[in-house]
């Protein structure tokens, strides 16, 4: 049935200022590297309402395959688990969380410095929390050695 204007007056009046309630998506994926490019497609698609620019879009995909590839390679050790996924959006403001149950990360300041990776194959230059800060606007890192670690990316989208 169409809406009359007057109608839809109403039923955004009703529920007060309806555009501000958060918006939030969940995803749960086994802990398999091909499945990184589906978390950062999918937030991507879940970002896409706000009108990001391609740089802005570019940003949050980095960051969360950042974020994913650490869950699954450092958290899970390439092993078995859950990676959990959930982005929301408040007004202008875009929020993506990213946790593992695996490890966890016994010297977290460490951890976070520019170039360093405890990883001792030479793949891995140790720059994915520095591209976490520098393409969101803030980036908090909670861990805790033997149950997990959790990564909360925010980032204002389009001015
Ligand atoms: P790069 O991201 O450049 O490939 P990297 O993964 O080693 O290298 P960072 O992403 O900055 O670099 O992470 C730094 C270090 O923090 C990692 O080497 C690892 O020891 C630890 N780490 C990061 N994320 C996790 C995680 N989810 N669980 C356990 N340890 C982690
Ligand atoms: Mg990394």
């Amino acid at each position: 049935m169409q809406k009359t204007d007057e109608s839809r007056k109403a039923v955004q009046g009703s529920g007060g200022s309806q555009e501000e309630k958060p918006e939030i998506i969940r995803l749960e994926m086994g802990s398999q590297s091909k499945n990184e490019e589906f978390a950062r497609v999918v937030v991507a698609v879940f970002m896409s309402r706000m009108n990001p620019t391609l740089e802005e879009l570019d940003d949050v995909k980095t960051a969360v395959s950042e974020a994913v590839t650490n869950a699954v390679i450092h958290g899970y050790q390439n092993g078995d688990g859950i990676v959990y996924i959930e982005a929301g959006i408040c007004g202008n403001e875009l929020t993506v969380t990213v946790k593992d149950k695996g490890i966890g990360i016994q010297d977290l300041k460490k951890a976070m410095e520019p170039m360093y990776t405890s990883d001792s194959t030479g793949e891995r230059s140790g720059m994915g929390f520095s591209f976490m800060e520098a393409f969101m606007d803030s980036l908090e890192v909670e861990s805790q050695l033997g149950k997990g670690t959790t990564v909360r990316m925010k980032k204002r989208i389009g001015g």
